[in-house]
């Protein structure tokens, strides 16, 4: 749901280099040509979501994330331009939250407050978004390269668990996910296997 790009301060105004709303916008209606973006909203209409182009929005985020999915019936994708520098990373925000979506739609029962669903949501939009693909790694600074992308997605998941609007210690936030990582790793649905 959540993304935190690091460590908050108190009044933040978007990374340097991030973009106004209307470029937000802008990168937006470019990612929706992405094939894996196209793929996933397919997906979800054959699921019975039918995703419209204004499902998804771009917002200026005073907290550092870089995107989120709301659950609610209306909710949508909100893109944060200010914290956004690359077409590429406003991309594969809308992946990410896609994957999101789809786990809502497929479940039905989705329960945003528990935290098993929780993880195992993040697990897979970590995962099939690429968000931990090397040379995305390596430009975040992280050069441990056995096991990379594994260690790279629990980081995120536990990340996003205990980021703004939860109430998630990081020991529960890494139980949750540690009990349902196999499962949920290996499920990459609607993709045949991780793109
Ligand atoms: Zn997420």
């Amino acid at each position: 749901m959540e993304h935190k790009r690091s460590a908050g301060t108190a009044a933040w105004s978007g990374v340097r280099g991030g973009h106004t709303v209307a470029e937000g916008e802008v990168m937006i209606q470019k990612g929706l040509q992405d094939p894996k973006v196209k793929f996933l909203r397919e997906q979800l209409e054959k699921a019975g979501c039918k995703i419209t182009d204004n499902f998804f929005k771009s917002v200026r985020c005073d907290t550092p994330m870089s995107g989120f999915f709301c659950p609610k019936s209306n909710g949508g994708i909100q893109v944060c331009a200010n914290n956004l520098r690359f077409q590429d990373e406003v991309t594969q925000v809308l992946i990410h939250e896609l994957i999101h979506a789809y786990d809502q739609c497929r479940a039905k029962n989705m329960d945003w407050g528990n935290r098993t669903h929780r993880a195992c949501t993040e697990i897979r939009a970590s995962h099939l978004s690429g968000d931990c693909h090397f040379l995305r790694e390596l430009l975040r600074g992280n050069f441990k390269i056995i096991g990379h992308e594994q260690a790279c997605v629990k980081r995120r998941v536990v990340n996003s668990m205990t980021g703004t609007n939860t109430n998630c210690s990081k020991i529960a936030a890494t139980i949750a996910m540690e009990v349902v990582w196999d499962t949920c790793y290996n499920d990459t649905a609607p993709f045949d296997k991780a793109p």
